[in-house]
């Protein structure tokens, strides 16, 4: 079963410092092309611990909406 919360993330702010992929429990943040975070939406459990670590404030802890769950 799905969390009710998942992460988004906003790629424009990113720095690609890898913090939110050490910080993840559940090991659902990736470095896309060395550019920008990017998170499984399937595996995130919601918990915040990413968006506490970053940086630069690009990630939102938001509902999670029904096309996630596709
Ligand atoms: S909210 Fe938690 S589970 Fe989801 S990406 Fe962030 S650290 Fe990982
Ligand atoms: S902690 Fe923030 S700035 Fe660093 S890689 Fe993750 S989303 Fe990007």
């Amino acid at each position: 079963m799905l969390s009710k919360k998942v992460a988004r993330f906003e790629q424009s702010v990113c720095a690609a410092c890898g913090a939110c992929v050490k910080e993840c429990p559940r090991s659902a943040v990736a470095i896309f092309k060395g550019c920008y975070a990017a998170v499984a939406a399937e595996q995130c459990v919601g918990c915040g611990k990413c968006a506490k670590i970053c940086p630069t404030g690009c990630i939102v802890i938001e509902e999670r909406r029904n096309e996630d769950e596709n």
